[in-house]
């Protein structure tokens, strides 16, 4: 199929670049590298063996869009680009919701105008808010979202439903990610966070390389085995794979889907700070401090449904997620500036 691959440039979408390649598709990047560098792009290239078709542009720029999607007549977009630091959109909420929701509301409109009606979105597990049933299933009710980030994605998945039931004619994929870490094996390309990271494993890795002092512990009384909050961590490559196995999916469907990408196992934060010493043999240093503002006790996905209609299942366990996050780190301690 040929595809678009909107923020395929940044970190789950060159992986997923690299899956829907090695599957056969036919795939058109567009990005506007506000978050991402042109490199991993490139690496992917030398990865894959096969050239990415990039256009530098921003979701918002409405002729690039029909320039872009005119011209190639898409099967299907697989819809990564946005912005995703809860911190920083609570502190600039309209940035995020113009970001998130003008820019995916473009593209719906360029798509459905050119014909393509087929598309994967990039949803995230913060949807559930505190989720009311644990492991999480798709029917678990969409809760309050803890900030303008979680907002969004909760927001642009009713634009989606309803745009859907307005015209039955689109096909609309929507997948709930719930905590992608890791790297491609080859060590080339993975999570290159911009400052000082937000999420777990990055700061791990920082800390690890020596570029931070130490990792902090956001709560250790929290009502889990350990008292640090436990989520479900998935490799980023079984992730992508994810997406290609929507794709074998979706040829001749119309309708809208929701599928939780989770690997169904909750490891708490202390889980995976012991987990990487072990297989990396590195010290990580830590202090327990507070809660974080908005964070939940638990989280983890059941991921049945992917597996009884998609065939997915995540093939990855923590231990290839810490090592495969490592070799990322370690070879590139400056991240795509390496
Ligand atoms: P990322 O920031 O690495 O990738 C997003 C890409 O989109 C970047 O390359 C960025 O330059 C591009 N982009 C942003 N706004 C754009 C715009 N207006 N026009 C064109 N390009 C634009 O993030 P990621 O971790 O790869 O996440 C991909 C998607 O998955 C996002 O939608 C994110 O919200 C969602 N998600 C991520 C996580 C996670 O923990 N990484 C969890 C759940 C959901
Ligand atoms: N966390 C932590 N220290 C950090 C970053 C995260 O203790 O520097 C904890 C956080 O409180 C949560 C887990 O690690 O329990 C995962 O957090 P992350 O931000 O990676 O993902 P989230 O599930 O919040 O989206």
């Amino acid at each position: 199929m040929k595809i678009l691959v909107t923020g395929g440039a940044g970190y789950i979408g060159s992986h997923t670049v690299i899956e829907l390649q090695a599957a056969g598709h036919e795939v058109v990047v567009v990005d506007n590298l506000v978050n991402s560098n042109l490199t991993a792009l490139k690496r992917v290239e030398q990865i894959s063996g096969k050239a990415v078709p990039f256009l530098e542009a921003d979701l918002r720029d409405r002729a690039a869009m029909e320039r872009v999607c005119g011209s190639y007549c898409f099967d299907c977009c697989v819809h990564f680009a946005g912005f995703k630091s809860v911190g920083e959109s609570v502190s600039q909420p309209w940035k995020y919701y113009d970001n998130n929701i003008t820019g995916t509301l473009v593209l719906l409109d360029v798509l459905g105008k050119t014909g393509c009606k087929n598309l994967i979105f990039s949803s995230s597990a913060a949807v559930y808010g505190e989720p009311e049933i644990i492991p999480v299933t798709e029917e678990c009710p969409r809760g309050q979202c803890a900030n303008p980030y979680a907002q969004s994605k909760f927001m642009l998945e009713q634009i989606m439903m309803d745009l859907q039931k307005a015209d039955p004619e689109w096909n609309m994929v929507l997948l709930r990610y719930f905590n992608p870490i890791g790297a491609h094996k080859s060590g080339m390309i993975g999570e290159d966070p911009r400052g000082v990271p937000n999420n777990l494993m990055p700061y791990i890795t920082q800390v690890a390389v020596g570029k931070l002092e130490k990792l902090s512990i956001f709560g250790d009384d929290y009502d889990t085995l350990d008292g640090t909050g436990v989520r479900d961590y998935i490799h980023v490559v079984d992730l992508a794979k994810g997406h290609v196995k929507v794709l074998d999916s979706i040829e001749g469907q119309c309708g809208l889907e929701i599928f939780n990408l989770g690997t169904g196992v909750g490891y708490s934060v202390l889980d995976v700070v012991k987990s990487f010493e072990k297989v990396n043999d590195v010290k990580i240093a830590y202090e327990i401090k507070e809660r974080r503002a908005g964070d939940i006790a638990v989280c983890y996905s059941d991921p049945g449904k992917a597996q009884r209609v998609l065939g997915w299942k995540a093939e990855y366990g923590i231990e290839d997620m810490c090592r495969d996050s490592w070799n990322w780190q370690k070879n590139h301690p400056n991240g795509f500036k390496d």
